[in-house]
């Protein structure tokens, strides 16, 4: 029976309830005067439910999706502006004893090669990455109890935190590791992570356990109840993802609504993010043999729906997608990008050499830091380093007060042009700096408040002279 209070996740993610929306979605999916009433509601900016969202996702009336579209490129723009943050993915290890099908790091795969940093190797990586500009990673490590136990984790997280090396610092480290107890989940809440991503994968319980035949990960339940341990460890901020490509789109974007929906209701906060990678080619892994793969098209109705029914949770694409697909993507409804990302375990100090390819997939988008930055501005983007939130202790519903509020543009707006000011002294291009600089300066226009502008002003000054991490 659906529930979306349980705490069982065959109730709130209950199969009935998605095979129902489905089955809703496709009897309504040229329904006009369904299509406009719900247009109507998403207007008001409150989101949709799974059911709603669902309809606007099977809609084939050509007007309905242009109007879809632009409604979640308004949307967008009145909730992100034009920043986009950026962040770095660290693989830690690919030692794992899960048996995901998709993926290379699962444990019968033989040939990869398998590694572990070590804390000195980490000094390095992280240097690495501070001296591209990157402020925010997200850790990533398979799951294996004795190469990568929570102890690893803890330390790896205490060690990058305490890297400072010239102007550079990590200042906010998101983790990506297995399900785990409500007791790792408050060690990692007192290390100081910022948000916690898990991805479902495919919430289809079927295909689940016959994606995931061996290992902890094949527990559907245990899995899909992460999230909830995960907020009662205290952690408010949590990043939920499937991998399309592996089952029906379809269930998957019902399912991940659903969850959405079961934390705001359940614990009172909504996903701080959601991510939408796509299955990828990997060593072992051939996409194809996946008959779920979803077009370019779908994938762009996908992001705007999404961005329509949960306006207040961030979006994220990596590098799996190229930087067309990103493009558009970004217009719909993306928030955060990953830019020069290596999917391999470490490979930012010193690329790795061929013959030893560790690497989780193939990137689509192998552009600098230094190009992507451009890329964004080129388009009137405002890339943004800003980790200011979590700093100031702006978690959970603190953070979508701030969202609620109306005053990202006195306080997102300030602070990402502040940090790409802080990148473009330190790390940029002469080229990139110059049409950063004036981009900022036609961007201080978007301020309201003049205190706040005044203010920016002089810390820009500031930063050029040499001080850093000025927030609101
Ligand atoms: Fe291991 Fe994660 Fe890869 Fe599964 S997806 S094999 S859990 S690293
Ligand atoms: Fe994100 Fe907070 Fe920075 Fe705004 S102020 S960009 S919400 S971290």
């Amino acid at each position: 029976m659906y529930n979306v209070m349980s705490p069982k996740a065959e109730e709130f993610i209950s199969h009935e309830e998605i095979q129902e929306t489905l089955a809703y979605a496709e009897k309504n999916k040229n329904n006009r005067e369904l299509l406009e009433q719900i247009l109507e509601k998403a207007k008001l900016r409150k989101g949709l439910s799974h059911r709603e969202a669902a309809v606007l996702l099977d809609c084939e009336l050509a007007d309905i999706n242009q109007q879809i579209y632009a409604l979640a490129q308004q949307i967008k723009k009145d909730f992100y502006g034009n920043r986009i943050v950026m962040f770095a993915p660290l693989y830690l290890s690919n030692y794992c004893i899960n048996g995901c099908e998709y993926c290379p790091y699962h444990l019968k795969n033989k040939h990869i090669a398998r590694k572990k940093l070590t804390q000195e190797e980490i000094v390095k990586e992280v240097m690495a990455l501070q001296d591209m500009g990157h402020k925010r990673l997200a850790l990533e490590a398979g799951e294996d109890p004795i190469n990568n136990p929570i102890e690893y984790i803890l330390e790896c997280i205490h060690t990058i935190y305490g890297i400072k090396h010239k102007n550079g610092a990590i200042r906010r480290v998101n983790v990506n590791i297995a399900a785990t107890t409500v007791e790792n989940y408050r060690k990692l809440k007192e290390a100081g992570i910022g948000t916690y991503i898990l991805f479902q994968e495919t919430y289809n319980k079927e295909s689940y356990e016959k994606l995931h035949p061996t290992g902890p990960k094949h527990d559907y339940v245990y899995h899909t109840e992460a999230m909830d341990r995960a907020m009662e460890g205290g952690i408010d901020d949590v990043g939920l993802g499937v991998l399309f490509g592996l089952n029906n789109y379809r269930y998957d974007f019902t399912g991940i609504l659903m969850h959405a929906e079961h934390l705001e209701a359940y614990k009172g906060v909504g996903p701080h993010t959601i991510s939408v990678p796509r299955l990828r080619r990997a060593d072992d892994i051939d996409p194809d043999v996946f008959d779920n793969g979803i077009s370019d098209d779908i994938f762009e109705k996908i992001v705007a729906c999404i961005r329509i029914a949960v306006p207040y949770t961030g979006m994220i694409v990596s590098t799996r997608e190229s930087k067309a697909c990103r493009e558009k993507a970004l217009r719909l409804g993306i928030s955060q990008i990953s830019g020069a990302s290596r999917t391999s375990v470490g490979g930012y100090a010193k690329p790795e050499p061929e013959e030893e390819n560790s690497a989780q997939f193939d990137v689509s988008d192998n552009r600098t830091l230094d190009e992507v930055v451009r890329w964004l501005m080129e388009m009137d983007y405002v890339p943004s380093f800003c980790t200011a939130c979590y700093r100031e202790g702006r978690t959970g519903d603190r953070f979508m007060t701030l969202l609620k509020s109306g005053q990202i543009v006195n306080c997102c707006h300030p602070n990402a042009l502040m940090t790409l000011k802080e990148y473009l002294e330190d790390y940029a291009s002469p080229k990139t700096r110059e049409i950063g600089d004036k981009l900022i300066e036609k961007e201080l226009d978007v301020i309201t408040n003049p205190k706040v502008k005044e203010k920016v002003i002089d810390y820009l000054a500031n930063i050029h002279n040499g001080q850093r991490d000025f927030r609101f």
